[in-house]
């Protein structure tokens, strides 16, 4: 989770809406300049004074709470920074080298916003995995001119789009038979296309052929299937076209007799339908992690998936079993955080690959928080924030502090399966530019970790980008989430979809 991840969730500005990009570093080394940041000093109201936490939340229990103080600066320093800083008085403002000044810095500034402007022109165009539409569907009911054409959307999970083959069979008079998650299509021609929600693979005409992806059942006796593999389905009678611009399908009947296309006729053999991906060892660690594969790949391969979120609340007496001291956590005085036992081994074992990579400089952060810690800092942001703003509802002032921190029962670090873990001073997305990032990254499935809120998943998880909170869901599903592509709200989902759950 962003929030309490490291100081700077702590206390945040008033109107800390700011996406970690554009959050400052709360901590600095001694000593090190203060950079002016005039442009990037969100604006608070008038009179406010901001205090800014330096402690750790591990040290925070157990102490007072002393507002922390507003650290310092050079008194030149905060006449450059402060936003109502006075004009410097005895210097004639109107000489010809002031205006001069004046009107490069003119210059420089409309070349500024211009940049700015550009550079959001071009990212705007590139459209992210999170912001893939789905396509148009027209079922068309009927043939050639009379056709009518009933419009549904398509269904889009993780990198798969699916559409309804119950819809399909419907408006082209198939016969359907059969239920619970498994529907034979007849084409009224002997022949036959068979789904069961949950299997890659279709029986068309008594041959198993793969799909590639698996089939759901989204509503009793609705089968959706891959659209990639709908396009090949028929051989006659049905036409399925894509159109990848404009985001539309159009299904309608072309003939009258309908025939599927079988593929894969040429011994492709009885199916696996559930290949052990987490037994499927295609690489190869630099260190021997023989000892830790009974917790990279858990026996109990399911046990590991709860999903927490804004939505999905954990109840006040959740405590984890075995919760297990982390070896690497950050030595900087910070309290040793721990995670259930299972993920720690499979963390130790990412470390001990990891710097034998050559990254040696990542540690934790923040990991397992109790249910009773996050109510207690989220009351006491509630508290400052009502006193703060005495002109505000109750659930103005609840819906501000939601803003910058979880309400207790909606972090994922109460599960004891995740946490942070990074080489800055402080949890920032400039950790995505990281050469350990990267390597975690490519690498951290297969010791069954996965990034929990990827940059392209933010419309689905409901938080930005985190490079540097990990969860772990064990080898089999963190790999069936990466092949995939999917976050974990969606591959929960799917699992359900497919009745794996
Ligand atoms: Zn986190």
């Amino acid at each position: 989770m962003n929030n309490f991840d490291e100081n700077k969730e702590f206390v945040r500005r008033p109107s800390a809406q700011q996406t970690p990009q554009t959050a400052r570093p709360q901590s600095r080394p001694v000593g090190e300049q203060q950079r002016p940041v005039q442009g990037a000093r969100p604006q608070r109201p008038a009179g406010q004074t901001f205090q800014r936490e330096t402690r750790m939340p591990s040290q925070m229990r157990g102490t007072s709470q002393r507002p922390p103080q507003r650290p310092t600066r050079p008194a030149s320093q905060r006449e450059r920074i402060s936003p109502d800083s006075q004009p410097v008085k005895g210097v004639n403002p109107f000489n010809g080298k002031n205006i001069l000044i004046f009107f490069l810095m003119l210059i420089a500034l409309l070349l500024i916003i211009g940049l700015i402007f550009f550079s959001a022109l071009s990212t705007s165009k590139e459209t992210p995995e999170s912001e893939k539409k789905s396509y148009v569907v027209s079922y068309f009911r009927g043939t050639g001119e009379d056709a009518v054409a009933e419009k549904y959307p398509s269904y889009e999970l993780g990198s798969v789009s699916y559409i309804n083959m119950t819809a399909i069979a419907d408006i082209c008079g198939m016969t359907v038979s059969g239920g619970h998650g498994v529907l034979r299509f007849g084409s009224g021609d002997s022949e036959y296309a068979e789904f069961s929600a949950g299997k890659n693979s279709a029986t068309i005409n008594g041959e198993n052929v793969l799909m590639g992806e698996n089939a759901l059942e989204r509503d009793p006796g609705s089968i959706w299937i891959p659209l990639e593999f709908a396009k090949t389905l028929f051989s006659s009678g049905v036409e399925i076209v894509v159109d990848s611009e404009e985001a539309t399908v159009s299904v309608m009947r072309n003939a009258d007799v309908i025939k599927f296309a079988v593929k894969g006729a040429t011994g492709l053999g009885p199916v696996d339908e559930d290949p052990d991906i987490g037994q499927e060892i295609d690489f190869e660690f630099k260190t021997d992690l023989s000892a830790y594969e009974q917790y990279m790949n858990p026996a109990d391969r399911d046990g590991f998936l709860i999903l927490v979120n804004k939505t999905n609340h954990i109840d006040g007496s959740y405590i984890p079993e075995k919760l297990t001291i982390l070896k690497d956590t950050r030595k900087d005085g910070r309290a040793n955080q721990m995670m259930v036992e299972t993920a720690a081994k499979a963390l130790e074992a990412m470390f001990i690959e990891l710097r034998a990579a050559g990254y040696n400089d990542v540690s934790v952060t923040s990991a397992y928080r109790s249910f009773a810690y996050q109510e207690s800092l989220f009351n006491s942001y509630y508290e400052r924030d009502r006193n703060r703003y005495p002109d505000w509802t109750d659930e103005q002032v609840k819906n501000h502090v939601l803003t910058y921190s979880a309400f207790p029962g909606t972090s994922e670090h109460q599960t004891g399966l995740c946490c942070d873990m990074h080489n800055l001073g402080s949890a920032d997305v400039a950790f995505a530019q990281k050469e350990a990032y990267k390597w975690l990254k490519e690498n951290c499935w297969k010791f069954g970790f996965i990034i929990r809120f990827p940059e392209d998943k933010v419309d689905i998880t409901g938080y930005s980008f985190e490079p540097w909170h990990y969860r772990f869901v064990g080898r089999y599903h963190a790999n069936a989430m990466r092949q995939r592509g999917m976050c974990l709200e969606e591959y929960v989902e799917y699992l359900s979809l497919t009745g794996q759950n």
